[in-house]
């Protein structure tokens, strides 16, 4: 049994952008499950601390001065989900709506730098036991630049938890001017390459991936891939060092979320005995999307993420005329930079019963599109584990992916894997040409019904709860403690 600080910058249901806020909820509940005593740190943005009040209620834990910012923290319990969240309300965090990370416009906040900082110092007095709660963790588990600082932070101190730091994608690195370290008051210490200094930046995921006692990551694939020169983004040196103390573990689903039998956001459930009401959820789904009735010879093809390069979005509007031509529907769900989305858009106002784009964040309607489709398509750039991928297996929505990180762990090739394994379609090189040919594949195969269905129900087999990762994570803890090095 642990006592747990989990750190994070989003978590479901309180604010979310991506699978890193799923993770944030779902893992701390099965490591609650586990026996584990959890506590999930979250900045208070106005969304979240709205929730809070009107779902949850809250209790005020704690109130304290960091800098010149005044913080008040609140707690809040998750009724039947097994999760106890801090929510730490200052005027950093909580006189701001919309993203946590950036503007309208898709351009960062001017004023990341400190206000993350000023979380992972919080952070650091909840880690030491400072704020008179009695109550210290004995591991401190971050994630992701927004947090890494702390695990930095933490180190020499005599009395500190043991550290982890999971990186959820390491695309995203927290980088700042040089000058940022003098405003944000870091030690002269820390200015080194092999510190927190990146090539002339400051960089806040180097303080997790240097000081954590344990890093993981969110799949075996990509904790190899991250150590290369291709995909380690100019830090695979810094992770090849740390090779011994990284690990992968894959994420896993929130099931009580993520279940056809049960989602309570589909027209019909069903399940992998019986996938009638599939068909009613794909009915439904066509007729609220306004998209062509008939052509049901050929399938329904979706997409629900971020609309940024690496989820592949440029992959997606190069296929679409070839889908398109084909006779396929498509309904694509998702918001992100500003050429990518207008790319989609043009493709779907030229083709208004064929293609569906709804350019909002939705997750009632990403749920009715995962079991509406009967098809999904991921054929993103790199992933380090991806989430919907596995929302679509659950499904018994066969997905289409590129072949890389978490989506190589989970998809199965209809051609390469036995009938009995097989589960979806990938394809090795990110390239249009590649991309379609799975594709073309999955089409043909989709005239099979007996063949597809045993594709669909191999999906929905499988197990993807967080029972067998929570573990993984309590052995990752474990040594975590045995490696906490002396100052
Ligand atoms: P990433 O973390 O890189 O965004 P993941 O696949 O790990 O990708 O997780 C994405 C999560 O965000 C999933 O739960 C997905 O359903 C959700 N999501 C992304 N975009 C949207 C959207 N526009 N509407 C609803 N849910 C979305």
């Amino acid at each position: 049994m642990h006592k747990i600080l989990f750190a994070s910058s989003e978590a479901y249901p309180l604010i979310k952008t991506g699978g890193l806020a799923d993770v944030s909820a779902s893992l701390p509940a099965a490591l609650t499950a586990l026996g584990n005593q959890v506590r999930v740190l979250v900045p208070g943005y106005p969304q979240a601390l709205d929730v809070i009040k009107k779902s949850f209620g809250r209790r005020r834990i704690a109130q304290l001065t960091i800098g010149t910012t005044a913080v008040t923290l609140w707690q809040t319990p998750v009724k039947n989900a097994d999760i106890t969240f801090w929510v730490a309300e200052c005027s950093a965090f909580s006189t701001r709506s919309g993203n946590p990370y950036t503007d309208e416009n898709d351009r960062d906040w001017s004023d990341n730098a400190e206000r993350f900082h000023l979380f992972c110092e919080l952070t650091r007095r909840l880690a030491l036991g400072d704020v008179g709660l009695r109550w210290q963790p004995d591991v401190v588990h971050c994630n992701d630049w927004p947090t890494a600082l702390a695990p930095a932070l933490l180190h020499g101190h005599s009395n500190r938890p043991a550290t982890v730091f999971t990186i959820h994608n390491l695309a995203y690195q927290g980088l700042f001017p040089a000058e940022t370290r003098h405003e944000l008051g870091l030690p002269e210490t820390f200015w080194h390459m092999h510190s927190l200094e990146f090539y002339g930046q400051l960089s806040f995921i180097k303080g997790g991936l240097i000081y954590a006692d344990r890093l993981t990551t969110v799949s075996p694939s990509y904790a190899g891939e991250i150590r290369t020169e291709q995909h380690g983004c100019g830090l695979d040196g810094v992770l090849r060092d740390r090779g011994e103390h990284l690990s992968g573990i894959l994420n896993g689903v929130h099931q009580a979320d993520w279940d056809p039998e049960t989602d309570p956001h589909l027209p019909a459930n069903y399940h992998a005995d019986d996938l009638r009401n599939k068909a009613r959820c794909k009915q439904n789904l066509v007729r609220e999307l306004r998209l062509d009735v008939g052509r049901e010879e050929q399938p329904l093809v979706g997409f629900i993420g971020r609309l940024v390069e690496q989820k592949g979005i440029d992959l997606i509007v190069e296929i679409l005329p070839w889908l398109i031509a084909q006779g396929c529907r498509v309904a694509l769900l998702g918001s992100g930079t500003p050429e990518l989305e207008q790319r989609l858009d043009a493709l779907a106002r030229q083709h208004p019963g064929q293609v569906s784009l709804t350019l909002t964040y939705d997750e009632a309607l990403a749920h009715r599109i995962t079991a509406g489709v009967d098809l999904f398509m991921m054929p993103s750039r790199f992933e380090p584990c991806g989430l919907n991928q596995m929302y679509s297996l659950l499904y018994g929505t066969p997905p289409v992916v590129h072949s890389i990180g978490g989506l190589k762990d989970t998809v199965f090739d209809a051609d390469e894997f036995p009938m009995d394994q097989a589960n979806g379609f990938s394809f090795n090189e990110p390239t249009p040409e590649s991309f379609l040919q799975a594709l073309r594949r999955a089409l043909n195969l989709y005239q099979d019904p007996a063949h597809w269905q045993r594709l669909q129900v191999n999906g929905m087999k499988v197990d993807y709860s967080w029972q067998h990762s929570a573990r993984a994570y309590m052995d990752v803890y474990d040594s975590a403690l045995e490696q906490r090095t002396a100052p």
